[in-house]
């Protein structure tokens, strides 16, 4: 903390698209802050904030990509005294990570050719991978509110409080139809963890678990499996789905495999 009693916030970024930053910048409640706090790094705004100092908090946006974000998480950590990944890239590795079972080569030659970088990729991982994380705020990007609510109750010097249960929650309260029983499409609301006011399936569309899943080892997820065999998908269609933002789950294919054992396909 700053002499003058404020708090002393930075927003670091790995490999993202830099919307969870965004989504930050755009909050008015930003203002509201600036009398309790200092923003001493905040890569979007101020493209030469590079130096990492010490900070009270730090939030950490995007995935673990190049060799040099492995160092860049470990100084950051170093250097804070609360660290908070935020959105799924940073939670959870993010899309990018869906298909990390692929070779990195092959993956690179598909998107970028013969190009050559000047840094050494490496397949996305979670933050968490790399460094103790004290909180997460999920999401892609997360919404508003988790911002606020997890900052508020941080600066307070209490700690937020996790959501343990899932869209569907969020969805029959707002009496949404149900895409998955009256359209059969494959929605990850089951499954994943709420928060957004089942902002799809209000759309009519299926959730495709932005916000990650509620925990790996619920039953809920073979149980779903199960339910996307019945109404018609193949298995590779129903982990190419549960993998956009749960390919780091490391029981999926395991469990889609099991569901389909001595099942003709
Ligand atoms: S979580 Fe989503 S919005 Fe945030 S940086 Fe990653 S891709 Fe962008
Ligand atoms: S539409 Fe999706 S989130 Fe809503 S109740 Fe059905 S399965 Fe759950
Ligand atoms: S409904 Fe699912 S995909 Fe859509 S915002 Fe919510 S968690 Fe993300």
């Amino acid at each position: 903390m700053e002499e003058n009693g404020k708090v002393r916030i930075g927003f670091y970024a790995l490999t993202s698209c830099y919307g969870c930053q965004l989504q930050f910048a755009m909050m008015d409640e930003i203002l509201q802050l600036l009398p309790n706090a200092e923003i001493v790094c905040w890569y979007m705004l101020e493209r030469d904030s590079k130096e990492i100092e010490p900070v009270d908090i730090a939030f950490i946006e995007g995935s673990v990509s190049t060799e040099e974000e492995v160092e860049l998480v470990k100084k950051i950590r170093e250097n804070a005294k609360t660290v908070v990944a935020v959105g799924s890239c940073a939670v959870h590795g993010g899309v990018q990570s869906w298909e990390k079972d692929k070779s990195l080569d092959e993956l690179w030659k598909t998107v970028y050719g013969d190009g050559t970088v000047k840094f050494q990729p490496k397949m996305a991982e979670p933050v968490e991978k790399y460094i103790k994380v004290d909180y997460k705020i999920y999401g892609c990007p997360p919404e508003k509110k988790d911002f606020v609510y997890a900052i508020g109750t941080l600066l307070i010097g209490s700690w937020p409080e996790d959501i343990d249960y899932p869209v569907c929650l969020e969805c029959r309260l707002n009496g949404n139809s149900c895409v998955l029983l009256e359209k059969g499409e494959p929605c990850l609301g089951p499954v994943t963890r709420a928060g957004c006011n089942a902002r799809c399936p209000a759309y009519g569309i299926a959730c495709i678990g932005c916000r990650g899943a509620i925990g790996y080892d619920v039953a809920w997820f073979d149980s779903l499996a199960r339910v996307f065999r019945e109404k018609g998908l193949t298995k590779e269609e129903i982990l190419e789905r549960m993998k956009i933002f749960n390919a780091h789950n490391p029981k999926l294919e395991e469990m889609v495999n099991k569901i389909f054992e001595g099942v003709k396909e």
